[in-house]
């Protein structure tokens, strides 16, 4: 994963900008840790998406145990959604975000993001639920439609996985 989100931090490394701070906060390095839990546009969601409880140890932990560590944390959050999966889709969203903010100027509200990532997990969940009754030859149309597939192989590719089916197992 740290090879494959380009920061600023990870272009002025590479001698491609002169400027490793964030673009969007103007308050630090962008480093990975930076992009995906303390800038303050990340910060401020994730405040409105933890529970209440975690909140201290999780802006903490360096950056490989944080990671690991919510991938690997199986309990229940919003909705009675699977926080693994919460976690997983807001990183992806965040970094989604970060880049529509860079690159095209295109600011998200915050107050609509977190329904927008739990319409997102559970249209995810949904469709595991479709797959595990379908036969085999119809997971393969499934997985070769582009709009409905397309965020979930970047999901899959962002925690890591080789293939998106493989989340959650
Ligand atoms: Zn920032």
């Amino acid at each position: 994963m740290h090879n494959k989100l380009l920061t600023n931090y990870d272009r002025n490394r590479r001698h491609l900008t002169d400027d490793p701070s964030c673009p969007v906060c103007h308050n630090g390095v962008e480093t990975i840790s930076h992009v995906l839990r303390d800038c303050l546009i990340a910060k401020a969601l994730w405040l409105k998406l933890l529970p209440l409880s975690d909140n201290a140890r999780f802006f903490d932990l360096n950056f490989n145990d944080w990671m690991v560590g919510n991938l690997r944390n199986g309990s229940t959050a919003w909705e009675n959604l699977d926080w693994r999966m919460l976690f997983g889709f807001t990183c992806w969203y965040i970094w989604t975000w970060r880049n529509k903010l860079v690159f095209n100027n295109s600011r998200v509200d915050g107050s609509s993001k977190p329904n927008i990532i739990l319409h997102a997990v559970h249209a995810c969940v949904a469709a595991f639920d479709a797959l595990a009754t379908v036969g085999e030859e119809d997971r393969f149309i499934w997985y070769d439609d582009p709009p409905s597939s397309a965020s979930l192989l970047l999901f899959g590719d962002i925690v890591g996985v080789a293939h998106p089916r493989m989340i959650g197992s």
